[in-house]
């Protein structure tokens, strides 16, 4: 069978894409099942990891001890509300002279980091 193009790799990039905050695996189930697309978590597992490898989706860890994903786009950070789990994006690369500043003092040339903004939504902030 070819994993390239099953109903529920369709499904699931078409998913992401009308996604505006990182997806975990038992939300894509729910849209696929309400999709009709009888599915289970051995095959979103399957497909996402898949696409995953693939170079198609990113795969993110926000310490809830499981992984979301979201389409490969321009460089971003999310903004996590501890207060009730709401996952924004921030467009823009805030650390460019930060990457610049440690290739001019030791020579490391960075490649990649990670950044994620943990902290309480307006809503959350109104609660509490
Ligand atoms: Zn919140
Ligand atoms: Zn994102």
């Amino acid at each position: 069978m070819d994993l390239k193009s099953t109903p529920a790799r369709d499904a699931i990039l078409c998913f992401l894409k009308s996604s505006k905050s990182p997806v975990d695996v038992e939300q894509i189930i729910e849209y696929l099942r309400s999709n009709n697309l009888n599915t289970n978590k051995v095959t979103v597992y399957r497909n996402i990891e898949r696409l995953y490898k693939d170079g198609e989706v990113e795969r993110l860890e926000f310490g809830e001890g499981k992984f979301r994903y979201e389409l490969k786009k321009n460089h971003h950070h999310h903004l996590i509300c501890t207060g009730c789990g709401k996952i924004e994006e921030v467009e823009g690369d805030f650390l460019n002279k930060m990457e610049e500043e440690i290739y001019r003092t030791g020579g490391f040339k960075v490649k990649n980091h990670v950044l994620e903004f943990y902290g309480l939504c307006r809503k959350c902030q109104i609660k509490n």
